[in-house]
């Protein structure tokens, strides 16, 4: 068994978007936006990607109780600001927002996380969307370790906009066969033992298990865990890391890069704005 290290990926990408940086003469900036209580994990990890790239960050917290159009205005005020390169909504946000009205008014050119119906339908397209960042660091894992899924049967475990969904259309975009598995799928190990790849997006901790797997698949897992204050992800890693041929480890695996592919997409945004 081989580990997918998200750190020398993350490095990697990083060291590549410096050089790309060093030729920009403005201070790129962005904005979070924080609806009520998000996990300081996911916040920090923005704070040292601005830090490390020197990029301004504006962190927004809005309380709990915001409506819609609170939300949207301060959107507003930053799709207007030029000085404002990216802009992005951490998730989880308040069930009774319309989130799907909040997403869709960020300017398509600032959306950093992907998640306009936009960029979405270019990254379906393959026409050069901004993509979820998460699952562009899949795609990045794979490619920094040589890993071709192209004619692959791939089955990814989870369908969220965010995550499932849109990692479907990039992994197709890259000629692998993909099966997407969700709550309502019969017969899980079916598709995962038949697997080349598998990735999982549950959110349910030692969700995928040794049993599961078929020998010497690619094993890369997305979930984002805490545990009795451990974080973790969604394999149960003791009992698949001996089948495997390729794993990713949680911590240092997919949460590393996906925070640097943010990275990539302020300075695509700021890319495509100025061109
Ligand atoms: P989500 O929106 O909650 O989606 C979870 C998906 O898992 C849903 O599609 C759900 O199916 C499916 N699911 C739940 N129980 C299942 C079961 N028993 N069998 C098969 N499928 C099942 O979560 P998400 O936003 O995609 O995130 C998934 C995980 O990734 C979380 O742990 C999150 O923290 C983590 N994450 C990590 C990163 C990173 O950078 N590492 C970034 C984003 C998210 P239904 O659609 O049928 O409900």
């Amino acid at each position: 068994m081989k580990l997918l290290d998200g750190r020398i990926v993350k490095k990697d990408i990083l060291d590549g978007l410096k050089v790309e940086l060093s030729m920009v003469k403005k201070k790129l900036c962005f904005v979070v936006i924080q609806i009520g209580s998000v996990s300081d994990i996911y916040i920090n990890s923005k704070r040292k990607l601005a830090l490390d790239l020197d990029y301004d960050l504006i962190l927004v917290k809005l309380d709990s109780d915001v409506n819609d159009i609170d939300v949207i205005s301060v959107i507003d005020k930053y799709n207007n600001d030029d000085n404002v390169d990216g802009i992005m909504i951490e998730l989880p946000i308040p069930s009774r927002l319309n989130y799907d009205v909040i997403r869709n008014s960020i300017n398509p050119n600032k959306d950093i996380d992907g998640v306009t119906d936009i960029n979405i339908g270019k990254v379906v397209t393959n026409n050069g969307g901004i993509c979820s960042c998460t699952a562009k660091a899949v795609i990045d894992i794979l490619k920094y370790y040589d890993i071709d899924v192209s004619g692959k049967n791939v089955v990814i475990i989870g369908r969220s906009n965010l995550v499932g969904k849109p990692l479907y259309n990039m992994l197709v975009n890259e000629d692998a066969t993909v099966t997407v598995c969700h709550s309502k799928t019969k017969n899980l190990s079916f598709y995962t033992k038949n697997a080349d790849i598998i990735v999982v997006c549950v959110g349910i901790s030692n969700f995928l298990t040794g049993d599961m797997v078929k020998d010497d698949s690619i094993v890369v897992d997305v979930g984002t865990n805490v545990i009795e204050g451990k974080l973790c992800g969604d394999v149960d890693f003791s009992s698949v890391k001996d089948k495997v041929s390729y794993i990713t480890p949680v911590p240092y695996g997919v949460g590393q890069v996906t925070t640097s592919v943010l990275g990539e997409n302020i300075y695509k945004c700021y890319v495509n704005r100025e061109i």
